[in-house]
């Protein structure tokens, strides 16, 4: 992708700005792509290729995020050169970033949702036998023709639960990461409200929530595993706790699109 290109993506007024900033990043679940400049680009370096080149452009999507990032990095530096801002000025102090960092891996969220993600991989890699098992029984449920409706429902509520607790067990950890990070508002963009520490914790806060819910349903169906599942729910359930306390405003925040 070129200049041209790339800003012809921006520019279109189509794009909702900034809704893939508190996003979950589950594009292919997301009501917004066609309102998405970043899905936008992404299936612009896709389009017109092959499968071999579509496997060759997915392993190197890293090298393409950080060509959009040089070059909205190059357009930036050159509108504040003819705007007279000096960038030195606003360089970022890194001393301060790592202090920033420091103190958000050692914060209890962080250990906490740190902890919940190892707990949450764990399980469903140790379990993937019985969701086998489980599926297996509802084949051989079939085969002796006392399959149920019930039992379609129960494989469906499954799946989602996984998929759920799947796709949130690392980002709920990354997302409450920047959170922390980002707490000081910076009052030129930002309010006590509309801030990105709100608005990371949002994203992490429902991520939370529907994972609960899926954690549940598990619980239901596999009551089996009852004291492993209750001391996740546990876990989690101290994020949410957690990110209500130190983010009090987080649910007034309104993310881009999702929420207007
Ligand atoms: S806003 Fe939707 S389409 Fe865009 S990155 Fe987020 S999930 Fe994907």
């Amino acid at each position: 992708m070129n200049k041209k290109e790339f800003l012809k993506i921006f520019n279109g007024s189509q794009f909702i700005s900034g809704i893939h900033n508190y996003c979950d990043r589950w594009c292919e679940r997301c009501s917004y792509s066609e309102k998405c400049s970043v899905y936008t680009m992404d299936t612009k370096v896709q389009k017109g290729k092959s499968s071999e080149e579509e496997k060759e452009a997915v392993k190197n999507s890293m090298e393409k995020t950080n060509e959009s990032l040089l070059i909205a990095l190059e357009m930036f530096e050159e509108i504040a050169k003819e705007s007279g801002i000096d960038l030195e000025a606003l360089r970022i102090n890194e001393e301060a970033e790592k202090q920033k960092e420091l103190e958000a891996i050692e914060h209890p969220i962080a250990i906490n949702s740190k902890k919940y993600s190892y707990m949450a991989y764990e399980w469903t890699q140790k379990n993937a036998a019985l969701f086998y098992k489980f599926g297996e029984e509802l084949l051989e449920k079939e085969n002796l023709g006392i399959y149920k409706k019930q039992d379609t429902i129960n494989l469906l509520e499954i799946n989602e639960a996984l998929s759920i607790i799947q796709w949130d067990y690392h980002q709920i950890h990354i997302k409450l990461m920047r959170a922390l990070k980002n707490r000081e508002v910076n009052w030129e963009f930002e309010d006590e409200i509309q801030n990105d520490a709100n608005g990371s914790a949002k994203v992490a806060l429902i991520s939370v929530e529907r994972s609960l819910k899926s954690w549940e349903t598990l619980l239901e169906l596999f009551n089996e595993r009852e004291n492993e599942v209750l001391e996740i729910l546990a876990v989690l359930d101290r994020t949410r706790k957690d990110i209500l306390k130190e983010f009090p405003k987080v649910r007034q925040f309104v993310r881009p699109g999702f929420d207007e």
